[in-house]
């Protein structure tokens, strides 16, 4: 199939560079075919975010979001920021980065959706259900478009009753926008060597549950940070919950995926979490509806790569344009889609296929993007250094040196980071009460994820061999705990012998955190199966 453009992931980055397109478009009076691929079941059913939203990127796209109907329904009302100690609680003062005054809290899945919706009006093809699991390149090495995922193919390899070979998709421009560590993009880091001069890319692994909770301890509009308990001081990680309208809140955990102990367990930190003296009341009589993890960038402005490249380019998160301080990263990754498209508008007036236009990251320079990414740029490696270091830098940066400071930090990839788990203290959990804490089965349950079972795995073990020699000797196998979903399972013969590594793949929740923080990058996540994945609702 032939497209002007091919867009690769229907979140806020994917969508608003459909629209803007065809914005474009229709004020030149020129015809422009876009089409988006999404490999979630909808639009919406793989995308997990906090979420507060800055509005300032949809104000650009439509300033009549209003009227449109945009699902922006709960404003900001109140900012607190605490630090938790095991029993109790300090209110600290906001840094300026988190005051949220003029913003909402929203579903990220329901924003989506209705930017799905705004883009099919336009006249923009979203093909949901349709994983793109290759780049196709022409004979230039220009990037030519992608091919969908084959449906139908057992798990021995073979096609099965019913199979149906993937479509290849060609474009004059093709965007990346697959969010977070997406699975294409890493293949294009090194196939044009993108990131030759930035820094690592770093993240975190977000943790997410939505509650319906009493009326009583809800208050609509109230956002809530913690930081402190239970994560220890050299850890980097804290909580978000946001009351949203209807009685709901959103309850989050973020732990740095630069942590060291192998023993830790995010989902169990974000567990134990919730059972805090000051937390807890907010859960009890209230019902857990939903569960889900994803991944996102913490590396911010020197983290960035090359950004353009023969035949296509990288919006959103999967280039890593997170405002780490702000743990926001929708208005940024909606502002670099709609630089990208129009940059590429431009270039579509030229005859050439597959050229580069590096005139996208130029314009994305003249862009508030690009000012207020390189402001926040040295505050999550000041806490590299620990809590207390990260804490005093943060606000010498924020106050004294308002993000001007004439040095930069640097990251080391999170993969490199853990110690030997014989050097680590164990940590003990607590088991779950099935109240306000719970196990993995159950809290993957409420993700409603779903896979074909018969298909080849599509978490890939470049050697299965060192799953065993070296993950679980030097680390306890560490896949265990923090994959939030259960997929990872060491078993064993009856007498304790013979360990080997059993991928539950069918309960992956896509949050690409084994494909980021196994120590020896032994793991390598591969779209699965069109559809397949977790179904969330309003995440
Ligand atoms: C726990 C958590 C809390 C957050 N809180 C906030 C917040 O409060 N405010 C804020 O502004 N930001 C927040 N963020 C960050 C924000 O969610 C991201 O910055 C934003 O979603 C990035 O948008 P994106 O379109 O680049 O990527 P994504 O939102 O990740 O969307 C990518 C889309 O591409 C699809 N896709 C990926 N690969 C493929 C493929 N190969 N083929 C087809 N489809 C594909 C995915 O299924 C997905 O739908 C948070 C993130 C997390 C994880
Ligand atoms: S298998 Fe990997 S991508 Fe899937 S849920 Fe577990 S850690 Fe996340």
């Amino acid at each position: 199939m032939e497209f002007d453009v091919v867009i690769v992931g229907a979140g806020p980055a994917g969508l608003s560079a459909a629209i803007r397109l065809k914005q474009l478009a229709g004020q030149a009076g020129r015809e422009i075919e876009v089409c988006v691929v999404e490999k979630g079941s909808e639009v919406g059913a793989h995308i997990l975010s906090g979420a507060v939203i800055e509005p300032r990127a949809l104000a650009e796209l439509f300033p009549d979001w209003q009227a449109r109907g945009a699902p922006l329904n709960t404003a900001a009302r109140a900012d607190r920021f605490l630090f938790l100690t095991a029993t109790g609680a300090v209110k600290l003062p906001t840094p300026p980065q988190m005051h949220n005054e003029g913003n909402y809290i929203i579903s990220l899945g329901n924003l989506c959706r209705w930017l799905g919706e705004q883009a099919e009006k336009m006249g923009v093809n979203v093909f949901p259900g349709f994983p793109a699991a290759e780049v196709l390149y022409r004979d230039d090495g220009s990037v030519k478009g992608v091919a969908t995922r084959d449906m139908g193919i057992g798990r021995n390899g073979e096609p099965k009753a019913g199979f149906e070979p993937g479509v290849e998709l060609h474009a004059r421009q093709t965007l990346f926008a697959e969010g977070c560590r997406g699975s294409l993009t890493k293949t294009l880091f090194e196939r044009f060597d993108l990131c030759r001069d930035a820094d690592p890319q770093t993240f975190g692994i977000g943790l997410k549950e939505l509650w319906e909770v009493s009326p009583q301890v809800h208050e609509e509009g109230l956002i809530v940070h913690t930081i402190g308990w239970p994560m220890p001081a050299d850890t980097y990680g804290g909580s978000f919950l946001y009351h949203l309208e209807g009685n709901q809140v959103a309850v989050g955990f973020v732990v740095g995926l630069d942590y060291s102990n192998p023993h830790l367990s995010p989902y169990e930190e974000f567990q134990r979490f919730k059972t805090h003296p000051r937390i807890r009341p907010t859960f009890e009589g209230a019902r857990r509806v939903a569960y889900g993890s994803r991944a996102l960038n913490e590396g911010g402005f020197q983290s960035i790569p090359k950004l353009s490249f023969p035949g296509g380019m990288l919006v959103g998160c999967a280039a890593g344009f997170l405002n780490v301080p702000k743990i926001k990263g929708i208005h940024t990754a909606m502002k670099s889609a709609m630089t990208a498209a129009e940059a590429v508008f431009d270039a579509l007036a030229a005859p050439e296929q597959g050229q580069e236009v590096t005139d996208y990251p130029e314009r994305l320079k003249q862009t508030w993007l690009w000012d207020e990414l390189y402001r926040a740029r040295n505050i999550r490696p000041a806490f590299h250094k620990g809590l207390w270091t990260g804490i005093a830098y943060s606000g010498l940066d924020t106050y004294l040196l308002r993000g001007k400071a004439p040095w930069t930090f640097h990251h080391k990839p999170d993969h490199t980071q853990l110690k030997k788990a014989s050097d680590c203290p164990r940590i003990d959990y607590p088991r779950p009460d099935g109240v306000i804490s719970f196990d993995r089965n159950s809290s993957v349950y409420l993700s409603a994820t779903n896979h074909e079972e018969d298909q080849p795995i599509h978490l890939v073990l470049r050697d299965p061999a060192v799953a065993i020699k070296v993950n679980l000797a030097d680390y306890d196998a560490p896949e265990q705990r923090y994959c939030p979903a259960g997929v990872y399972e060491i078993v064993r013969a009856e007498d304790g012998s013979d360990p080997r590594l059993q991928i539950n793949a069918q309960n992956c929740v896509h949050c690409k955190t084994c494909d980021i923080k196994d120590p020896t990058q032994n793991i390598n996540w591969v779209t699965p199966e069109g559809g397949g994945g977790p179904n969330y609702p309003n995440m």
